[in-house]
Order: C-alpha cells, then sequence, then structure tokens
C-alpha cells in the first residue's frame, strides 16, 4: 500500500516541527524529558512514511531491520547506566555516521561502471538468472547529478570517520583501548591517510566510479576515523564526542540530498547544527579550539615528568565535617563523576537543605565536563529536586570560592585539580577548573586514593586547607545528614 507524495511530504514537514520543537524543549531540564518524546514521535512519523514512499522496495526486509534495531536499542537504552551513558552515545553517534555511509556506499556501487559493464555484457545478461533482479536494477540505475554524487560522497567520507571514530571513542570509554594512544610521526600519517581518502573521493565525485576505487575510498576514511581518534583522551574525549555527533548528522543531511528525502535532510541539519553548537560550547568551556583537540593534545606540547606533589592528604570524620558545615555561612557542593557512581545526589540535596534550614548559605558549583557526558550533573541534581537558581556555572561561582567557607567536594576529581593550572606536562593542563582550593576549607569525598578520568594525581587532595573524608559518596553523605541531625536535635 502506497500513499500519496503529498500525504508524505505533509508528514514529513510535521515531523521536521516535532524535531525542531523537540529540540527547543531539551534546552531546558524542565521540559527536557518532553522534548525527547516529540521528538522520538517525529521520528516514528519520518519512517513510517518513508515506508509508504510508493517507489519503496523491500519493505519486508526493511521492517526486519527496523525490529532488529529497535528491539537491540529498547534491551540496551533499558539496561545502561547512567554513568556509561558516553558510551551508549558514541555507539549510537556511530550507528548514525554508518547508517549514511552505508547509503553513499549503496549509490556509489549501484552506479559502478565496471558494476554497470559486467552485468549489461550481452553474454552476461541473458544467463543472469531472475534472483539476480538487483543487479539488473543497478545496471539501470538512473545517473546523479554532479551536486548529488558529490554530496554523496562527502556524506560518505563524514559518515565513515564517524562511525570509525566512534567506535574508537567508545572502546575508550569502556576500557578497552588505551585512553591515549601516541607514535611518533602521527599527525603526518593521519594528513597523508585524510589527503589519500579526499582524493579519491574527488575521483569519484567526478563520476569515475569502480568497485575497486569504491573499496579503498571506504578503508581510507574508516581507517581515518580511527587514526584521528587514537590519541585523543583525557579532558578532550566530551568534545570529540559531540563533534562525531554533528559529523552524524552532516553526514544524514549530505544522504538526504541524494535521496531526495526531506524528512532525512531536515533531521541531518538539525542534529549537524546542534552538534556543532554543543561541540563549540564544550571547546570554549575546556579554553580549546576544535583543532586543538583533533591535532593536539593536553599537555602534549610540554612533554615531561609531572611535578611532584607535596604534603600529605588529611582525614576528617563525617561528624566534624559536619560541624564544620552546620556553622558555615556559605557552603559551595561541587558534585563529580563519584557522585553519579554512588547516586548520592538525593542524600546530597537532603544534606543540602538541611543546612539551608540553619541558615547556611548553599550552592551547587558545575564544571562543563563533570561526569561523563555534557550536563551529566544538571540531570543527577534535577533528578533530585535541586531548584535551578542553586545551581551555577563555573565562570559564575568561581568568583565566589574566596568568600566560602566550605567547598564540599563529591566525587569530583580532574575538575578540581589545581595542576591544569600549574603544570604543563599534565594531560589536563589548560582545562578551567573550579577554584575549590580558593574556598576556606575543602572537604573531599571520595572512596581512597583513586585517581579521575585523566588518571593523575590531584593537588587538590594534598593542600593545606583540604580534608578527606573517605568513603562511598552516598554513604559519606548520609553520614553528614545524620550526624547534622544529631547537632540539631
Ligand atoms: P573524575 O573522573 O575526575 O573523578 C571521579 C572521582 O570520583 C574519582 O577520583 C573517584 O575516586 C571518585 N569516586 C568514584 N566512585 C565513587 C563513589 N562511589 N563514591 C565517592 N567517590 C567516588 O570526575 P570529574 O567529574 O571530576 O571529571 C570528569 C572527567 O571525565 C574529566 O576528566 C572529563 O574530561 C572526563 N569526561 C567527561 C565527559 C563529559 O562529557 N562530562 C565525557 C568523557 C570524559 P575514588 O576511586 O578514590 O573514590
Amino acid at each position: 500500500m502506497a500513499w500519496p507524495q503529498t500525504l508524505i511530504d505533509a508528514c514529513y514537514f510535521i515531523a521536521a516541527l516535532l524535531f525542531i520543537l523537540g529540540l527547543k524543549r531539551m534546552s531546558s531540564p524542565r521540559t527536557a524529558r518532553g522534548g525527547i518524546v516529540w521528538a522520538g514521535f517525529g521520528m516514528l512519523l519520518a519512517v513510517l512514511a518513508t515506508l509508504l514512499l510508493p517507489d519503496m522496495h523491500n519493505r519486508g526486509l526493511i521492517i526486519a531491520a527496523v525490529v532488529v534495531g529497535v528491539t537491540a536499542a529498547w534491551w540496551s537504552g533499558r539496561r545502561v547506566a547512567m554513568t556509561a551513558m558516553p558510551q551508549m552515545v558514541a555507539l549510537y553517534n556511530g550507528m548514525g555516521g554508518g547508517a549514511a555511509a552505508a547509503i553513499g556506499a549503496a549509490e556509489l556501487v549501484s552506479h559502478a561502471q565496471d558494476l554497470a559493464a559486467l552485468v549489461m555484457a550481452p553474454n552476461t545478461l541473458p544467463l543472469m538468472p531472475e534472483s539476480w533482479s538487483p543487479l539488473r536494477e543497478a545496471a539501470a540505475v538512473t545517473p546523479l547529478s554532479p551536486v548529488a554524487l558529490a554530496l554523496g560522497v562527502l556524506g560518505a567520507l563524514i559518515g565513515s570517520v564517524s562511525f570509525s571514530g566512534s567506535l574508537i571513542a567508545f572502546a575508550k570509554l569502556q576500557g578497552w583501548l588505551d585512553r591515549r594512544f601516541v607514535f611518533p610521526g602521527q599527525q603526518a600519517v593521519n594528513l597523508l591517510v585524510l589527503a589519500a581518502a579526499v582524493v579519491t573521493g574527488v575521483v569519484l565525485a567526478t563520476g569515475h566510479i569502480t568497485i575497486a576505487l569504491v573499496c579503498a575510498f571506504f578503508v581510507l576514511a574508516l581507517l581515518f576515523g580511527v587514526l584521528m581518534t587514537l590519541p585523543i583522551g583525557g579532558a578532550d574525549m566530551p568534545v570529540v564526542i559531540s563533534l562525531y555527533n554533528a559529523f552524524t548528522g552532516l553526514a544524514v543531511a549530505f544522504e538526504g540530498f541524494v535521496l531526495q528525502n526531506e524528512a532525512m535532510i531536515i533531521a541531518g541539519m538539525v542534529v549537524g547544527a546542534a552538534g556543532t553548537l554543543l561541540t563549540q560550547l564544550m571547546a570554549k568551556a575546556m579554553n580549546r579550539s576544535i583543532g586543538n583537540v583533533l591535532f593536539g593534545n593536553f599537555g602534549a606540547a610540554a612533554g615531561g615528568a609531572a611535578q611532584a606533589i607535596s604534603g600529605s592528604q588529611k582525614p576528617i570524620e563525617a561528624a566534624d565535617a559536619a560541624v564544620m558545615m552546620a556553622y558555615a555561612e556559605r557552603v559551595v557542593i561541587v558534585p563529580g563523576y563519584g557522585m553519579a557512581v554512588a547516586q548520592a545526589q538525593h542524600k546530597v540535596w537532603e544534606f543540602a537543605q538541611l543546612l539551608i534550614a540553619r541558615g547556611v548559605k548553599v550552592k551547587f558549583a558545575i564544571h562543563p565536563v563533570a561526569g561523563r557526558m555534557p550536563g551529566h550533573m544538571n540531570v543527577l541534581l534535577a533528578e533530585a529536586g535541586v531548584p535551578y537558581d542553586l545551581i551555577v556555572d563555573m565562570e559564575d561561582i568561581n568568583p565566589e570560592f574566596p568568600v566560602t567557607d566550605v567547598a564540599l567536594v563529591i566525587g569530583a576529581n580532574d575538575v578540581v585539580n589545581p595542576v591544569a593550572k600549574t603544570d604543563p606536562s599534565s594531560p589536563i593542563y589548560g582545562m578551567p577548573i573550579l577554584d575549590v582550593a580558593d574556598a576556606k576549607q575543602v572537604i573531599v569525598v571520595k572512596r581512597g586514593k583513586g585517581t579521575g578520568f585523566a588518571g593523575i594525581e590531584n593537588a587538590l587532595f594534598y593542600a593545606d586547607n583540604a580534608r578527606m573524608l573517605y568513603g562511598d559518596g552516598q554513604a559519606a553523605a548520609g553520614q553528614l545528614v545524620t550526624q547534622l541531625k544529631t547537632l540539631d536535635g
């Protein structure tokens, strides 16, 4: 059953509206959940309308693929832990890029001159069994316009890079690969591979399409994605993940032009634009240019051994920490990845409410890359019910640390590490941090002497004004609550 084109166009228009309105709603934590649902309905409508296109073939196969994909996504989406979200995002990103590249590959193969020559050869055609009809169709395919061909090749290049790069990012975040894989002459090798991929792509885009060239092009593009991502690590990972997100959007939009599918063009553009803006925001927050993220490394310029950190870590009991904060005027709570692991946000907010009830001015400080995904801490605090006006961004809270009596760091490490400012050999050198060390007293909640994502020592933990409250984040916050209640009672 096929629908008239005008009805399908109307569905695409409604889907586009839902994508844009959904994205708009995602810009605030209050409406974000609804925004995701709206955009999801938009995608459902676009997929259903596409299935009803008059010239759609192989509906059965497509539906079977959709069922497999949806089942896998539903199952993995329900099981994934909040702390494993970046891997999940990287994987889904990669799948999108791979799908766009696969469209490009199918188009290029169907326009390959050697394939057409083979299929159309006088003595091949009569011998060809009916079941080879896809090949016959391929040979009879209408040529693409030069613009569509160029966009198809560009989309395939970007999609392939996003696919293989995202898979490497996934493996790194999952802990399957070394965080930073560097070798001498790496940038030169990367540039050579990229140049070869681009040259092959240009030849294809000018219409000289052979199966061998198509294969070479995809091997080079996929290889470049791998090579480009291998050396990136430490504080650059969030920027790279959102860059690949933007790449995937662009690749989908370009392939949408090739297939003349409006829904793909609009969805791709929306993802590409949003991903580009997010990449810029993340890079700005990390004080880095995109080029620097891709072709340089934090601290790589200086090299050498890390500066020695003097002093010792000084433990504190929950009772003393609670008293310190109970009689403070201003307390700033700095959450990090450890709060997410411990799922301590509810206890932390309970503790903050008890402090507020005693007249203490409490704020929450958010670093743009705290946790393992953009907005990770905002999501957790919103889930616990922390009012938005108590949540303050890095630029706004940093000037307040010198007048803060106690900074309570809970499960944060890299984002409060002063070596980012003082040690040029550090892998996080240059990354802006929360200036927690400027507070009069600092209490750090963590389980032991574990390092953060960047895998380095933290000078803050050895500072004269810092005390360590060792323990799981949730248990420590629970102890603070109990101690404060004892004090009140
Ligand atoms: P970190 O990863 O630097 O540190 C987390 C700390 O939490 C560790 O030192 C660990 O110490 C402690 N911890 C772990 N589990 C618990 C627990 N159950 N209870 C209490 N403490 C715990 O976190 P930050 O948020 O400071 O920094 C984020 C890092 O992740 C940055 O380097 C950033 O670049 C990177 N990143 C961020 C992404 C993003 O988009 N936000 C994406 C990918 C990477 P211990 O083991 O001793 O308990």
